[in-house]
């Protein structure tokens, strides 16, 4: 459902601004909305209230007045039965009177008409008492007029009775109505309060966990991926594709960033080995030789010294000429195959020079082991069985020229490269299948042939 919300009805993507513009309008709407309610609900508490104070409450009060006044007027009407003289009798009848006009015509119909009743029989008491005196010789037409006081005194009682009871009915239930009226707002208050905090707190968590879902995890999702790039490992894409618009691009990006990366790092693979390896027979090439040997010169740590191993294949010309330059160069990667899997020899990297020249270096204890390791090297190669179409098989032989560079004669790497090549020449010139130390070069000494040990 979220989903159809943020894509609309089209089903595009929202961006990320329209999705800010759509909440910024939303919150301004609900504030707007929150604060036109509010102020409806507290001017009708204020109308309210001001009903009640100007209305209400001086109805309840007018009403306990009243019943105050009826109870008043009964204990005047009991005043006027138990007084004994005339002109007591008179006067409170007049008070009784007076209070009976005091009530309002909003008191309501039957108390206005009972306060009346009331006066009429204060006063109908007050006129029998007198006929009862003025005849009080005669004993039963004063007794007659006694009777009719006690009747109207009755009567009297019983109406202020009733008046106070309509009086006090009419005050409670206006002031029950009341209580009614204020409970029941009070109630809508609460509702309307708990509403207008609840809907921005409900809100709140929903686009809290909107946020969450569609703009932290996609982000982190795109930190992971970038760091998984950076680590060399494969992009894993986010679990939903991003619905706003703007991640939805950056997670494209990546992606493809990822996959560029990739096949950049292959790329990169093929160009390095392209970069340092001969592509013929797989082993080193010349710039990777130089590499080496300048670094294993300046190796501090290195025991003994550097040895350099400078093989050329003899009479490799005629070997072209007579059985063509396929078989030419499959001499040169089976030289090659040798040359790289030397066991016995530390650190040792095996290059091709150029041509059919091949170099070996390595660290060794002397220039005399070096020179024996050179020898045992001629060996191999002479033992070496090549296949050749319609032949049973051909053999090859190398010349080796060695130099050697110790620590307590320490050499560049142009020099020691050069000396070998000297040697390597001696070795051509000394009849070839053979090795020669750099030094014998000059001396004569220090010269190995294939088949015999090492003639110094
Ligand atoms: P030597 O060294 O014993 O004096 O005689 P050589 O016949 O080997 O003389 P040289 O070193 O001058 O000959 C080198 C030959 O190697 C010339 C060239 O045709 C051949 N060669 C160089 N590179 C390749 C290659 O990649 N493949 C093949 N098949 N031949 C190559
Ligand atoms: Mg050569
Ligand atoms: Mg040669």
């Amino acid at each position: 459902m979220w989903r159809s919300v943020f894509r609309g009805r089209s089903g595009r993507r929202a961006s990320l601004r329209a999705a800010g513009r759509g909440l910024f309008a939303l919150a301004a709407i609900y504030t707007l909305v929150a604060a036109i309610f509010t102020g409806v609900l507290l001017s009708k508490i204020e109308r309210e209230a001001k009903f009640t104070r100007e209305t209400q409450i001086p109805l309840i009060l007018s009403q306990t007045r009243n019943a105050i006044k009826a109870e008043r007027m009964a204990s005047l009407v009991r005043a006027i039965y138990l007084a004994r003289d005339r002109r007591l009798e008179r006067q409170v009848q007049l008070q009784v009177q007076a209070l009976a006009q005091g009530f309002p015509f909003d008191a309501g119909v039957n108390v206005v008409a009972g306060s009346k009743r009331v006066a009429i029989l204060s006063k109908e008491i007050a006129t029998a008492r007198q006929q009862a005196r003025d005849s009080a010789v005669q004993n039963s037409t004063a007794f007659t007029f006694e009777e009719r006081a006690t009747a109207a005194y009755s009567e009297a009682i019983k109406t202020l009775d009733d008046m106070g009871k309509e009086l006090s009915g009419d005050a409670a239930l206006a002031a029950d109505r009341l209580a009614e009226e204020i409970q029941s707002g009070a109630a809508r208050t609460r509702y309307t309060v708990l509403a207008t905090l609840l809907i921005p707190g409900l809100s709140c968590i929903v686009f809290l966990w909107l946020a969450r879902r569609h703009l932290a995890n996609p982000i982190l999702s795109a930190i992971a991926n970038l760091n998984r790039i950076n680590n060399n490992a494969p992009t894993v894409p986010h679990r939903t594709r991003p619905i706003l618009t703007e991640l939805a691009m950056i997670d494209d990006a990546i992606y493809s960033y990822g996959e560029t990366t990739s096949e950049l790092r292959r790329k990169n693979v093929v160009l390095q080995a392209l970069a340092e390896e001969d592509s013929l027979t797989g082993l080193a090439n010349r710039r990777t030789f130089e590499t080496f040997l300048k670094a294993s010169l300046s190796d501090l740590s290195r025991l003994g010294g550097t040895a350099v191993l400078m093989i050329d294949l003899d009479h490799f010309k005629s070997i072209n000429d007579r059985y063509g330059h396929q078989i030419g160069d499959r001499c040169l990667q089976s030289l090659a195959l040798v040359l790289s899997s030397i066991e016995d020899l530390s650190k040792p990297l095996s290059a091709r020079y150029g041509g059919e020249e091949f170099v070996v270096v390595y660290n060794a204890d002397s220039e005399e082991q070096a020179l024996v390791d050179a020898l045992f090297l001629c060996r191999r190669i002479e033992a070496m069985r090549i296949p050749v179409e319609g032949e049973q098989s051909m053999t090859i032989t190398a010349s080796i020229g060695v130099a050697f560079s110790g620590k307590n004669d320490p050499a560049e790497a142009s020099d020691l490269i050069l000396r070998a090549d000297k040697a390597l020449y001696s070795a051509k010139s000394g009849g070839r299948n053979r090795a020669v130390c750099d030094r014998a070069a000059h001396t004569g000494r220090h010269v190995s042939r294939a088949g015999g040990n090492p003639i110094r």
